[in-house]
């Protein structure tokens, strides 16, 4: 009971770490139940739950989960209409940067359920497990509709996809500057030792290492410092030109999401019975995506966000959104239909 008191921990929380039994177990010496590196680990365990728990908004999270399913619902009945316009596309962004970012705020969000458990699991040995439960229905709907949440969803997400797509009028690379397109290999190799290096510093310095940088602060800029104010600042500039540079180069949810996307069930796939091989979607994709699936690249498929915009450019509706199977172009594809083209 002293040592309750002494570490301001109610009775109901001494009941849970101690696993008292009667109220007798409250006169036992502490060192009874265990250890003192035990009784620490189990105490921190307990009070970083706590904090956790009352940190959060509980009538807040709900209400944007619910949200996110209505409005995630409405964009997908909107573009299975093909009625994916750049107003209603720009329109649906800056809807979703408002309602998700700006009114609802930071927190909860697609990268924190992945980072936040990775560094409290590091720092407490705890897991919190609502943010278990969050990071499930993410990944559930990343298997389930492909990275849809990160298209339309979420906060940091839509904000570059909004930003670089003023920078493009229609679908062509005309506006105020080129658009940059990384390799793949390097910004996923960057990705992965951002992860890397986030959970080595996590687990043995116990210092979070994407905090001071987190892009989805911007929703509530006091709590981004000065370091974390420019970088996000250099951040969104760059989204003018390079496609999500956060989600493709930094985000642990961009990594994650990536590789539960290699088994999702509905995904953006070629039909080469039509395709006449005209390469505007490649073109007209914000990524290298849409040119790895022509080549047949099956191992190295970049992030595919579910924008559409291959789709809407496609002039023989030949790309589907669908649980069909993606399958690799016919050999000799390409230089056949070019062949075609070139002598009509
Ligand atoms: S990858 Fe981008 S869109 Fe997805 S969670 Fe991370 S910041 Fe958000
Ligand atoms: S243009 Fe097509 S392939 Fe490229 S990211 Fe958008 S939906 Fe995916």
């Amino acid at each position: 009971m002293e040592f309750g008191q002494a570490n301001g921990l109610p009775r109901a929380a001494l009941k849970e770490v101690f696993g008292l039994q009667s109220p007798s177990d409250l006169g036992k010496p502490v060192d009874e139940f265990g250890s003192d590196d035990q009784i620490t680990a189990r105490v921190t365990k307990k009070m970083a739950l706590a904090s956790e728990h009352a940190s959060k908004n509980w009538i807040k999270i709900p209400v944007k989960f619910g949200l996110w399913f209505v409005f995630l619902v409405m964009v997908f009945i909107v573009s299975r209409k093909r009625k994916m316009t750049n107003r209603l596309r720009f329109s649906l962004l800056f809807s979703s940067v408002m309602i998700f970012g700006v009114v609802m705020g930071p927190d909860p969000g697609p990268m924190g359920t992945v980072k936040d458990a990775i560094y409290l699991y590091a720092t407490t040995h705890a897991i919190f497990p609502p943010r278990m439960i969050a990071l499930m229905i993410f990944l559930i709907s990343v298997f389930s509709a492909n990275k849809y949440i990160c298209a339309w969803g979420c906060q940091a997400g839509t904000l570059q996809d909004l930003i670089f797509r003023i920078n493009r009028t229609g679908h062509q690379d005309v506006g105020i500057g080129k658009h940059i397109r990384l390799p793949f290999v390097l910004t996923n190799t960057v990705r992965v030792l951002v992860f890397v290096v986030f959970t080595v510093i996590a687990f043995v310095w116990g210092f979070d290492c994407i905090a001071p940088i987190d892009p989805f602060k911007i929703y509530k800029p006091m709590h981004l410092g000065l370091i974390g104010g420019v970088f996000v600042g250099i951040l969104l500039f760059f989204s003018l030109f390079i496609y999500r540079p956060w989600c493709s180069l930094f985000c642990p949810f961009g990594l994650v999401g990536w590789l539960v996307e290699k088994v999702s069930r509905v995904r953006i796939s070629v039909d080469y019975v039509t395709c006449v091989a005209c390469g505007k979607c490649a073109t007209a994709c914000p990524s290298t995506v849409m040119e790895a699936i022509l080549h047949g690249d099956k191992k190295t498929i970049p992030d595919c966000f579910a924008c559409y915009t291959c789709r809407d450019v496609c002039p023989t509706e030949s790309i589907r959104f669908s649980s069909r199977k993606r399958t690799e172009p016919p050999a000799g594809h390409f230089d056949k239909k070019k062949k075609t083209h070139s002598g009509m």
